[in-house]
């Protein structure tokens, strides 16, 4: 009886029943309307494990985690942080006042940090969702991309490294040839259709930049989108970056011109020094 209710409720009338595990990724916007920035749960369907990616403001982040815990349907395993700036890595302490003592994953320099993964790296969440580490130092000496695969799903959570549409916050701790091995060596290299998942939410305000350095049609299509849409999170992948990430195009002939620079560490140094000033 309980088999065939089960059978029953996986059968949608004219489609094929779905048995595919699924990472599940749920944004949590943080100070929005000022940093703009999000925490991001990541949960493995099947265990229900799962966790919190920079959950820095814990007034915002507690109630969303309470509930997914009490109605089930997740189990806290551990908080994993990008880099050590307090509205990243700022929360841990209250995270884990309220949820009893997690394991802290990232950076050295990271608040209550307990293990900081090696570059490649590897830890699951869950039975199927695999993580690599990424380090990206630059913007922070402790800078870590986080890449998790399940199946033929692919995010990458980059923190203040790579943006939608701008590569890499203010490099406050590193330097230009850092910054351009972390977003076209590192990240260019991961699969193109890898969504990409930033600590902020900036794009609006990237795109205008993008815009001054290179018309192109891909940089219109995104700041079409930009303006329709208040969250761009996880809908694009490292393979449209490179398309409309000026960036990304350090090769890029255009942005070359923009710049005055050839050599790609020089354009990266300059296009940074563009944005400060902007
Ligand atoms: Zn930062």
């Amino acid at each position: 009886m309980l088999a065939s209710r089960t059978f029953n409720r996986l059968i949608t009338p004219g489609r094929l029943p779905v048995f595919k595990r699924k990472m599940h990724i749920e944004s949590i916007p943080m100070w929005t309307g000022s940093g703009n920035n999000y925490a991001y749960l990541i949960s493995d369907e099947p265990t229900k494990e799962a966790m919190v990616v920079d959950p820095a403001h814990p007034p915002e982040v507690i109630p969303v985690l309470k509930s997914r815990i009490e109605s089930g349907k997740i189990s806290l395993k551990a908080i994993i942080n990008t880099h050590h700036h307090f509205d990243h890595a700022g929360g841990n302490e209250g995270i884990l006042k309220q949820f009893g003592k997690l394991p802290v994953i990232g950076g050295k320099d990271c608040y209550l940090v307990t293990k900081t993964p090696k570059h490649g790296e590897t830890f699951k969440i869950g039975e199927r969702i695999n993580v690599t580490a990424l380090h990206t130092p630059c913007h922070t000496q402790d800078s870590i991309c986080f890449y998790a695969e399940d199946g033929d799903q692919r995010a990458v959570f980059t923190g203040d490294t790579l943006f939608i549409g701008v590569g890499c916050g203010r490099f406050f701790e590193g330097t230009a040839q850092q910054m351009h091995t972390a977003l076209n060596e590192i990240l260019a290299n991961l699969p193109d259709d890898t969504k990409v998942y930033p600590g902020h939410e900036y794009t609006k305000q990237n795109v205008k930049f993008c815009m001054a350095v290179s018309q192109t049609e891909p940089i219109k299509q995104l700041q079409a989108f930009a303006e329709k849409n208040k969250e761009t999170q996880g809908k694009f992948t490292i393979g449209e970056e490179k398309l409309h990430n000026v960036f990304m195009r350090v090769n890029d002939p255009e942005v070359q011109k923009a710049t005055g620079k050839t050599n790609a560490v020089d354009v990266m140094r300059a296009l940074r020094e563009m944005k400060n000033k902007m």
